[in-house]
């Protein structure tokens, strides 16, 4: 009998029971276009305007500064080009890091060509990011910093809020991607300081296809969806009502158990943890050993590719990763990983466990079942590895 293992929580998850039932009544019982002024519209109008006060008071946030987007990726992309365009009369130095997620490396070097000037900011062994290294990049004409609350890959936790008290010193806007910690740890935006968040819907048990992006008032952001004018003329198209409905349930449910779960996750990622680096030799933890995701487990295992142990578990029913989801398709080893100056040899034999609300004490056995000797078997098959013994 094969065990199925989900242990990729950090790529995506599963939908929630009581989300998708939320949902269900705005595909086709109350389906009118929020914009319209007939009953049957308006009564769309007031699930969504009661939504986004429901997602705006968790964040400690005015439901004003809610603009409803397609998940975190279009947020990290408004947020980094709606600042940018948006206040280039002050300035084009933008400051990010060396680890953020692909929508926000990406949107920066796309606005390199337009013109922008872009510090990647680097981190430590543990993926940490100093404060210092970014006041010492901050110039007259930064407009924008952007630093992740928490790292995808390894887990690590950021300065997100003494990072948020230099911006504020200089009147620079701050933005941080909260898409891996929203619903999983306390994200405050007064606590944090900061004036631009992302979040995404799949991250936390909600649908794909679904995200916000808070930006504090009088934050001068150019919209880049041109339209019809929806959320105050920042973010153009029809509003995904269920989507936004499943967002506000699963965001009630995330936090209503955060922290009982975030105890069980830790004790279980802590054994998961111990117990790979106790039964595999070369074997070493990604990522800061405490300031991480309580869910997080990112391992390098020396001498074999991720790809092959990833494939190798899966054949055991485990589902895990190696570098980030996006980038499992290219062999480039993950930017994460190097950016905490892991060698590449290293780098390329990372496994990243992200457990979540279904993952048991079981799971974790097997995982610490069938491991060794998949990584024996693989390392028997390494002319590098026996070099090295
Ligand atoms: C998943 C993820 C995103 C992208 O969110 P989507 O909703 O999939 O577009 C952005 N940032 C981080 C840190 C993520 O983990």
């Amino acid at each position: 009998m094969c065990k199925e293992v989900y242990l990729d929580y950090a790529a995506t998850t599963p939908c929630d029971p009581d989300v998708v039932k939320a949902m269900l009544p705005y595909f086709n019982d109350t389906f009118g276009n929020p914009s319209s002024l007939y009953s049957l519209g308006q009564k769309s109008k007031k699930a969504l305007e009661g939504a986004r006060t429901a997602i705006a008071d968790t964040l400690s946030a005015d439901p004003t500064e809610i603009i409803f987007t397609s998940g975190g990726s279009e947020s990290n992309n408004m947020a980094i080009k709606g600042i940018g365009f948006g206040n280039k009369d002050k300035g084009n130095h933008i400051i990010t890091t060396a680890i953020e997620h692909h929508s926000i490396i990406n949107a920066c070097r796309f606005m390199e060509k337009q013109g922008f000037k872009v510090d990647y900011i680097p981190v430590d062994r543990y993926g940490m990011v100093n404060p210092d290294d970014v006041r010492k990049a901050v110039s007259d004409n930064t407009i924008l910093i952007s630093v992740m609350h928490a790292n995808n890959e390894v887990g690590t936790i950021q300065p997100v809020k003494e990072i948020a008290e230099i911006a504020r010193a200089r009147g620079i806007y701050m933005h941080t991607d909260a898409v891996q910690s929203f619903g999983h740890i306390p994200v405050d935006t007064n606590e944090l300081g900061v004036n631009l968040v992302s979040i995404s819907a799949h991250k936390l048990y909600g649908p794909r296809g679904v995200g916000a992006l808070y930006v504090r008032k009088g934050t001068k952001i150019e919209p880049f969806i041109h339209g019809g004018g929806q959320e105050r003329r920042r973010r153009s198209s029809t509003e995904n009502l269920a989507g936004i409905v499943g967002l506000k349930k699963a965001v009630e449910i995330s936090l209503k158990s955060m922290e009982s779960e975030a105890t069980r996750l830790c004790r279980m990622r802590d054994r998961l943890t111990e117990g790979i680096l106790s039964k595999i030799p070369d074997t070493r933890l990604n990522g800061h050993p405490e300031k991480r995701l309580p869910g997080n487990v990112n391992i390098s295992v020396e001498c074999i590719e991720g790809e092959s142990m990833v494939l190798s578990l899966d054949m055991e029913g485990v589902a895990c990763s190696t570098g980030s989801a996006c980038s499992s398709a290219s062999l480039e080893p993950s930017h994460v990983l190097i950016a905490m100056g892991l060698p590449p040899e290293v780098a390329h034999g990372s496994l990243r466990f992200t457990l979540g609300r279904y993952t048991e004490d079981e799971d974790i056995d097997y995982v610490l079942d069938v491991l060794p000797g998949i990584v024996e078997r693989l390392r028997k098959m390494s002319p590098m590895y026996k070099e090295v013994r």
